[in-house]
């Protein structure tokens, strides 16, 4: 069986929690972990004889993804009912939209083995979320209602992915991209994202292509699981098409699976319903919903540069290696950050390695972004250009960093007040110099007699003389007097 060519087909749906205060159709908030039933009306209860309003807010954040995605969107849309009965559903529908979504027939371009994939995108649509059936109560099922009625923006790819990691990586950036447009808080923990992959293969073999049938995977919740249950489905179904060469698509039915985590194995649950099986029809209580050029217009000047754009400038731009760019363009208000940190006339070169170094560590260590530390653009470009003048060394500048979210002292005060002002003094630089040369003699030797060691024996030696003196020597005059120095020794 060497012959086989196996080519994976993966599409993806996701479902994406909108970052509204309030429910899709009622005034009830969207709160994650409030006391069961706590957030519920009339409305997402499905009582008789209530009236469902649409949240404007959900529809300016989708047209926002949709934007992002480089969909059209649809001028004149429309809600339909999804019949189905289940016990977190009460009132037997879902409210979603079927013929006409919001936005479709775009694209997404994600980084595959190093250049730019288009990911084509079918469709996004609105729709409601339902409540949570809870089982860990033993002979019953408990219903929490909280959740029931929630936006989410259900988003639906063309089956343009070949592998698992691409999968993987296509729904990081979607991630990142819903949080950088504050669409989507974009959490995990508390479900914001949710992946349905659409798997089948193409075997080819001895010319002739054959296509494995269709299944989806659902409800999975992590982006691990949806490389795990792709790597998985593709080996299955090649498996499947070895053991039984009639296992093709028409011929066997497509399949809904769900992925076990503890056996890492996605196991059946239903053949596919077709589209019928839900009886959709519009709903009659809700106005079409209409945008026009004003509306589309005011959406677009919201979200003017999209993360993967504005990383490419920053690297362009500024200089910034990739990696950098990655983490500087995270989330937006930290890019914004930094472009108004520049503009104070800081030098980009050190207020990138800032940013990197230090500015990320203090905000990683606080658990928060670099833009919520407290610390205004102007103060950051004040620590940046002290560096730059020589006022202090790039270590003493970490140090007054980690104090800055907690004072609003300027930087040069918390120098001063740290002690932290570099010493260019030569007095005292030669006692430094005369303690770390006296303790370091071996070094000493080496950078003298072992010409291929010395920038590295003069570099351990700088770094010795910062030691002692607290961070407040000039290291590069540092390492002009331990150079000079040497050189005396030696002749
Ligand atoms: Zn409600």
């Amino acid at each position: 069986m060497s012959t086989l060519k196996i080519t994976p087909l993966v599409g993806l749906e996701i479902h994406v929690q909108l970052a509204t205060r309030s429910k899709l159709f009622c005034n009830c908030t969207v709160e994650f972990g409030a006391k069961p039933n706590s957030r519920v009306c009339p409305v997402c209860l499905g009582m008789p004889g209530v009236l469902p309003v649409i949240n404007k807010r959900a529809l300016d954040l989708s047209i926002a993804v949709g934007l992002a995605l480089n969909c059209r969107i649809t001028r004149h849309s429309k809600w339909d009912r999804k019949s189905y009965y289940y016990p977190d559903l009460p009132k037997n529908y879902q409210i979603s939209q079927y013929d006409l979504p919001l936005a479709h027939d775009g694209y997404f371009e994600i980084p595959s083995n190093g250049s730019m994939r288009r990911i084509r995108i079918r469709r996004a649509h609105i729709e409601e979320d339902a409540g949570k059936n809870i089982h860990d109560t033993p002979g019953c099922t408990l219903v929490d209602l909280n959740r029931a009625g929630t936006p989410l923006l259900e988003i639906v790819t063309e089956p343009d992915i070949s592998s698992a990691n691409e999968a993987h990586t296509f729904c990081t950036e979607l991630q990142r991209l819903v949080t950088y447009l504050g669409v989507s808080e974009g959490s995990m923990q508390k479900g914001h994202m949710r992946f349905e992959p659409n798997i089948n293969v193409i075997v080819e073999h001895s010319g002739v292509e054959y296509r494995t049938p269709i299944v989806e995977v659902k409800n999975l919740n992590s982006f691990r699981a949806v490389r795990s249950a792709i790597d998985y489905e593709i080996s299955r179904q090649v498996a499947g098409w070895e053991a039984d060469n009639d296992y093709v698509l028409g011929n066997r039915p497509n399949e809904n699976r769900g992925w076990n985590d503890t056996r890492q194995v996605t196991e059946f649950q239903r053949p596919k319903e077709a589209a019928h099986d839900y009886r959709y029809f519009p709903d009659p209580d809700l106005v079409p919903v209409e945008i026009d050029d004003h509306w589309l217009q005011r959406i677009r000047s919201e979200v003017t540069e999209f993360p993967l754009a504005r990383r490419g400038r920053f690297v362009a731009q500024y200089g910034l290696t990739d990696a950098d760019a990655d983490t500087i363009v995270s989330d937006r208000a930290t890019a914004d950050l930094f472009e108004a940190v520049l503009d104070t006339g800081a030098p980009v070169s050190i207020v990138s390695k800032q940013f990197v170094n230090i500015w990320l560590k203090i905000a990683n260590a606080r658990h928060t972004t670099m833009a919520q530390l407290g610390v205004d653009a102007r103060r950051m470009g004040e620590l940046a250009s002290l560096v730059q003048v020589g006022t202090v060394s790039p270590t003493a500048a970490n140090q007054i960093a980690e104090r800055m979210p907690d004072t609003a002292d300027t930087p040069e005060a918390l120098a001063n007040s740290m002690g932290l002002v570099q010493v260019q003094d030569i007095k005292a630089m030669e006692k430094w110099l005369d303690e770390v040369f006296a303790a370091n003699e071996r070094t000493v030797q080496d950078a003298l007699t072992k010409p291929k060691k010395a920038s590295g024996s003069i570099g351990f030696l700088r770094g010795q003389v910062m030691r002692v003196s607290g961070g407040k020597a000039d290291p590069g005059l540092a390492g002009e007097l331990i150079e000079e120095r040497l050189k005396k020794m030696s002749e």
